[in-house]
């Protein structure tokens, strides 16, 4: 499940965004060619890859050909997830001509306190369209009051019963703002709060990756998993591919090791390469007591985010 980063720029610039190592102004502004859009499908076809595409950024929308990408990948039959923040100029025309087609829209959304009028009404006017084909994405924060905004916006919109809620992770250059560690536990108490306001109104919550289990006691953790909400999370990306067409992990790891996709017979040999190259650090975990937790493993929750884990490695020896 490749996440194809159309633009490597956006209109938003978020202090938590853990994509700024591979985006403007860290590197040239780049929107994926036709080259390379179509030479990544053909390599995904050869290997008869037929699971969905995630098109994301920087922001999709912005993108010259978006439609004509998303055209694309219909006419070949594969399943679309859009990750898009929907307050650019086009989205809410991107948002009604294709409301109605069988794709998936993921909408990171600040809280509505911080958006600007304009923001509003293209956001407002896209969410009108798009329905319960969006769900919507965004970190807890611990200095906010709560979330119960994002219970509103969905009941005011239908959109999707369920939220996708992210603690703030770190680029390994800690390039962007991140939790601190002492913060984990206050944003765990902010996420119980949310799920039982949320499951007031049949709204449930799952979890972004590097959200570490251990942030919630057990007694929380119970009442989520009595809350239709069980925490369940890992640090097992799926691939992204910059506009460029260099295969990096995660944006978090950008920096560390990349290499173009045609450097790869195929996607899973590219997802097992990242994985051989990662699993010596794999131990270190989050804290000593991942060496012995039975949620050490790539779809539990993995010792979380080994970004976060790596920055104080100081011998940190992965050859490309
Ligand atoms: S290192 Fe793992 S948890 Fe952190 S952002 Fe990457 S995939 Fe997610
Ligand atoms: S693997 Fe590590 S970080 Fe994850 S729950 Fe276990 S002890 Fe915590």
């Amino acid at each position: 499940m490749p996440n194809l980063m159309l633009t490597n720029w956006c209109n938003y610039k978020c202090a938590y965004c853990f994509g700024m190592d591979r985006m403007v102004p860290a590197v040239p502004q780049a929107a994926m060619s036709d080259e390379t859009f179509l030479g990544i499908l053909d390599w995904l076809a050869r290997t008869n890859y037929n699971r969905p595409i995630h098109l994301m950024g920087g922001e999709p929308t912005l993108h010259p050909k978006f439609e004509w990408i998303v055209d694309t990948l219909l006419s070949r039959d594969y399943p679309i997830t859009i990750f898009s923040n929907l307050a650019t100029e086009k989205a809410p025309v991107y948002a009604s001509k294709l409301g109605i087609m069988p794709i998936s829209w993921v909408v990171n959304v600040n809280p509505p306190e911080k958006w600007s009028a304009v923001q509003r009404e293209r956001i407002e006017s896209a969410l009108s369209n798009l329905g319960e084909n969006a769900a919507i994405t965004f970190n807890i924060m611990p200095h906010e009051k709560d979330s119960l905004w994002a219970i509103e916006l969905i009941n005011r919109f239908n959109l999707r019963r369920n939220i996708k809620v992210g603690f703030v992770l770190p680029t390994v250059t800690q390039a962007n703002y991140a939790l601190d560690d002492d913060e984990y536990y206050i944003v765990a108490e902010k996420t119980v709060e949310l799920a039982r306001a949320a499951a007031e109104y049949g709204i449930t919550l799952d979890y972004e990756c590097g959200v570490p289990t251990c942030a919630f006691t057990d007694a929380q953790l119970g009442e989520l998993w009595k809350l239709g909400s069980k925490v369940t999370s890992g640090c097992c990306s799926r691939l992204d591919i910059t506009p460029l067409g260099e295969v990096i992990y995660c944006l978090s790891l950008a920096t560390i090791l990349s290499r173009h996709y045609s450097e790869f017979a195929s996607y899973e040999e590219a997802k097992h390469w990242f994985e051989e190259k990662f699993a010596p650090y794999r131990q270190l975990g989050r804290k000593i007591e991942c060496a012995t937790c039975n949620l050490m493993r790539p779809d539990k929750c993995n010792g979380a985010c080994l970004a976060k884990n790596l920055i104080d490695v100081k011998n940190l020896n992965i050859q490309p």
